[in-house]
């Protein structure tokens, strides 16, 4: 299961845990998801190339992240 896939409305709170702890993640190059740093094949295309660094995991969590919160979904509009 990637951690940033699939779980829309955990998916801030997913970025917010991962800013935090960067060295625990890593990114797939096929897919952009953000896994842990043990996966061996991503589980979201089954890539095998990845990006490690904590720069660059901060990064694209936070683009995750806010890609979330900008958008409205109707739970937001009540
Ligand atoms: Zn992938």
């Amino acid at each position: 299961m990637p951690i940033l896939a699939d779980q829309p409305h955990d998916r801030a709170r997913q970025a917010d845990k991962i800013v935090k702890n960067p060295a625990n993640y890593k990114i797939c190059q096929g897919c952009d998801s953000i896994v842990l740093i043990k996966t061996h094949t991503c589980p979201n295309c089954a890539s095998y190339r990845f990006e490690e660094g904590e720069e660059a995991v901060v990064r694209q969590a936070r683009i995750l992240g806010n890609r979330e919160r900008r958008s409205v979904i109707p739970g937001d509009l009540s």
